[in-house]
């Protein structure tokens, strides 16, 4: 059986160190998760690349992980798999030009930052988010009306199927709304990342109403200073607990717990209908429904999941894990939590918006060793 394989020599690569103590509870934002068999930690794209090959040619399974920070992992031992922790991290710039690399262990956050200090524009709305380079494509991040499919030209993948490395153009990777072909199938490793980039220094076109009157925007699409956009972004997530701070409890999470789901345009009159028959038709007026595309309606999560009951803090003191403080759409360990005790509570709120409204939420972070 593969799970059963005998871990492969790794300690003659260069760039790999090889790492016994570490656990999964260490390397995530939930702060939960076993010791896994051996975390490998690769300084450079030539390190994963042959850490990797090697763990695949061997049969062993293997997680990859960047911040940590979208990951959800059991705490039961043994957890049978080799960690190959992403930690190549340079950037490159032309400023001329407004091409930006980062190999994938460069933390998001400074990636930002750097492109912004180089006067670049079309990162701005993505500040804050937690985690790597390299796991931007992953899920298509996305915050504050803007997307890694904006301005992500090309990835440099190795692909695990044919252990070949080859730059990749971003309309392979299926970007959609949290979604690449990447997320829930572990076939490739991205190694870099490459962004098209404004170079007047403006921001992408704001998109998103709160951040839109927060600048004082006069008109939907408005451009701004990238930098003062930053700002405001960074504010507005910090007062949702949308910023990575060590002792916060509001932020040891995977950030949104569900994605907004997306349904046809009669589920969504239904649920409308359902709205006004339990809660009145102001609440009914007042439903988030957004256009996605062919019919489709993009609902709120985090409005159902209020809509359904679930206060912030719920369950309420004492629960190890519970709902964000300063927003419903995060489920957090308030430091003590098991990964059973947030799964429990992910099922928790799950079915109770599937009670009363007849959504079923999908979770958003990507499950090692438990499942909804
Ligand atoms: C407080 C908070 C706020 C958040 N806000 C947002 C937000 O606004 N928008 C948003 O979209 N997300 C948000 N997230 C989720 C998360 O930060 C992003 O999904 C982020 O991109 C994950 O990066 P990571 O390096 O931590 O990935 P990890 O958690 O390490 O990994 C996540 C998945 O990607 C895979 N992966 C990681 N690196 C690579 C790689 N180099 N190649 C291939 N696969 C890889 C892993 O195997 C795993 O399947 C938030 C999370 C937190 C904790």
């Amino acid at each position: 059986m593969a799970d059963s394989s005998p871990t492969p020599v790794l300690n003659d690569i260069d760039g790999a160190v090889l790492d016994e103590q570490t656990t999964l509870a260490d390397l995530t934002t939930f702060h939960v998760g076993a010791r896994p068999r051996l975390t490998v930690r690769c300084r450079t794209q030539d390190a994963v690349v042959e850490t990797v090959r090697r763990l695949d040619a061997a049969g062993v399974p293997l997680l990859v992980v960047g911040g940590g920070s979208n990951l959800l992992v059991a705490d039961e031992e043994p957890l049978d798999l080799v960690v190959v922790l992403i930690e190549c991290a340079g950037v490159s710039v032309e400023e001329d030009t407004g091409l930006l690399r980062a190999e994938a262990g460069a933390v998001w956050d400074e990636v930002v930052s750097t492109s912004l200090a180089a006067g670049l524009g079309g990162l701005e709305c993505l500040s804050g988010i937690p985690g790597s380079a390299g796991a931007t494509p992953v899920q298509n991040v996305g915050a504050y009306g803007a997307e890694i499919a904006d301005v992500l030209t090309r990835v440099r993948l190795l692909d695990r199927e044919t252990g070949e490395v080859s730059w990749v153009p971003a309309s392979a990777l299926d970007l959609s709304y949290r979604y690449s072909n990447l997320k829930f199938t572990a076939r490739a490793v991205v190694l870099e990342a490459e962004f098209q980039l404004r170079t007047d220094g403006l921001s992408a076109p704001l998109r998103f109403g709160e951040l839109a009157r927060r600048l004082g925007a006069s008109s939907a699409g408005e451009r701004r200073p990238a930098a003062e956009v930053r700002e405001v972004v960074l504010d507005l997530r910090r007062g949702k607990g949308m910023v990575l701070i060590p002792g916060d409890h509001d932020t040891w999470s995977a950030g949104s717990f569900f994605t907004n789901p997306i349904v046809p345009a009669q589920i969504a009159d239904s649920v409308q209908d359902k709205v006004r028959r339990s809660l009145g038709a102001e609440e009914a007026e007042s439903m988030p429904r957004f256009p996605a595309g062919e019919g489709k309606v993009k609902l709120s999560a985090a409005w159902l999941i209020d809509r359904a009951g679930f206060d912030r803090g719920y369950p309420g003191e004492g629960a190890p894990a519970r709902l964000s403080t300063r927003h419903t759409l995060a489920l957090t360990n308030r430091g003590e939590a098991s990964t059973g005790d947030i799964v429990a509570l992910a099922r928790d709120v799950r079915d109770g918006v599937n009670r009363a409204f007849g959504v079923r939420l999908e979770p958003e972070p990507i499950w090692v060793g438990c499942s909804l």
